[in-house]
């Protein structure tokens, strides 16, 4: 697993009371914490692990996350580390054909206003920690966060080892399993979605180049999504398979190329080709929960994951993550000295688009992979209207949210 400096410990546990404390340096955290240092407020990430490190895998980014990380001043630096696929094309899963192709370059960034870029997720979570350190900001490793609790107009933060600081707003950012959401929402059940998907990382010239394009392979039970990293240089794949329960203890597991071969043997050497390739894969079990009512309790609030944990067949839970980042801190923004208030409001702006792509995500795994016939044609078909289709979610602008929130509330939020 590739390692992410720099580290930072600034700050110690004698300084007892941080402004803002945001659990988990995680996409959705570091976002967070970058925009608020922005703003001038002093906040410090606290993450578990020792050192940032990050699983061997890609992550593709829509207009709606990149517009809002190059508002915070990272155009030009993620253009760096990302790759944009000029277009993303569904093919059939046995022969390859071409059963739609769509426009993701230029014609794209000029519909949304911005990219749709391919990333390796160490390069991203590089940029975003490098970033957050060089504008001051304080991250702290190696705590666990175990409990947090509302005092009123505090809320007490605890680490394992015995120790806590006294924060005046907490952000659980703290991803999927979070300590956090279980202090908001209680200990609610992860729901395992019936598939497990297999990730792996392939040199290109190991398969004879890299096409310019993000790819769907779509077939009976299973699907497989591929596209470049790295500026070209790496291929990025996940197999998605049926897999009815999943009894291993951990979400995540290092799995077997030979299995994903024998579950795709007889698919387009495109598929076999670049899995055959591949030297590991990881496993992992999806899951998601329920969605939530309420992700906010006094002082503490929840953001990513930690709130509304999605199946990944929308590629969206990295963009909710930063959306989720950019609408807290123009909340906490905007109504500085009523915390609270200004979790709520965030909460409201996001609960129903957040919602959706987690209901929408499930229904996508369920339709990538009908069975050859008329249903499967019926949806190659509507995949022509995609940019129609997606366009609320492409389209979406963090920061203009805030503001139609207001007006459609006639200043009843203030
Ligand atoms: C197979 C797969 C493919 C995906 N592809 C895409 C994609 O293409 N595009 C996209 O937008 N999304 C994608 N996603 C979803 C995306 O990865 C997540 O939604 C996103 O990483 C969530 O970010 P986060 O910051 O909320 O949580 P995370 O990235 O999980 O970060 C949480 C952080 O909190 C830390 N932490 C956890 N518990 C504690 C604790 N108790 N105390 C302190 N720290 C703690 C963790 O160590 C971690 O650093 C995919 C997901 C999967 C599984």
């Amino acid at each position: 697993m590739p390692e992410v400096p720099p580290q930072s410990t600034n700050g110690d546990e004698s300084d007892g009371h941080v402004p803002v404390a945001v659990i988990g340096a995680g996409i959705g955290g570091l976002v967070t914490a970058l925009a608020l240092r922005r703003q001038g407020v002093r906040v410090v990430v606290f993450e578990q692990a020792d050192a940032l490190t990050e699983e061997g895998a890609g992550l593709a980014l829509g207009a709606n996350g990149t517009r809002a990380l190059v508002r915070l001043g990272l155009g030009a630096e993620l253009r760096r580390i990302a790759f944009q696929p000029e277009h993303v094309v569904f093919r059939h899963w046995r022969t390859g054909a071409v059963r739609q192709a769509l426009p993701l370059g230029r014609d794209y960034e000029e519909r949304f206003g911005a990219p749709f870029c391919t990333f390796h997720r160490a390069d991203l979570r590089r940029l975003l920690a490098d970033r957050y350190l060089d504008e001051g900001g304080e991250l702290r490793t190696g705590h666990r966060c175990v409990a947090v609790t509302p005092l009123g107009d505090r809320v007490d933060v605890e680490f394992d080892g015995d120790r806590r600081v006294e924060a005046g707003v907490v952000v659980g950012a703290d991803g999927v399993h979070s300590a956090v959401r279980t202090g908001v929402v209680g200990a609610d059940r992860a729901v395992y979605s019936g598939r497990s998907g297999y990730r792996g990382l392939v040199a290109a010239e190991r398969v004879g180049g890299v096409a310019d394009e993000l790819s769907f392979h779509l077939g009976p039970g299973k699907h497989m999504v591929v596209y470049p990293v790295h500026g070209g240089e790496t291929v990025n794949f996940l197999a998605v398979v049926r897999d009815p329960r999943w009894t291993r203890e951990s979400w995540v597991r290092r799995g077997r190329v030979a299995d994903v071969l024998a579950a795709f043997a007889d698919w387009s050497p495109a598929v076999t080709r670049i899995v055959g390739a591949a030297d590991e894969v990881s496993h992992w079990g999806l899951f998601d929960r329920e969605p939530v009512d309420r992700w906010s309790r006094e002082r503490v609030t929840l953001l990513g994951d930690a709130a509304h944990p999605m199946l990944p067949h929308h590629g969206q839970g990295g963009n909710q993550a930063i959306e989720d980042a950019v609408v807290l801190a123009a909340c906490l923004r905007r109504w500085p000295a009523q915390p609270a208030l200004a979790l709520d409001r965030y909460e409201r702006a996001r609960r129903t688009r957040t919602r959706m792509l987690q209901r929408g995500s499930r229904r996508n795994g369920e339709c990538f992979q009908l069975p050859d016939g008329p249903a499967a044609d019926a949806r190659d078909d509507a995949l022509r209207r995609l940019p129609e289709d997606l366009a609320w979610i492409h389209g979406y602008d963090a920061d203009t949210a805030l503001a139609t929130l207001e007006e459609s509330h006639h200043g009843e939020l203030v």
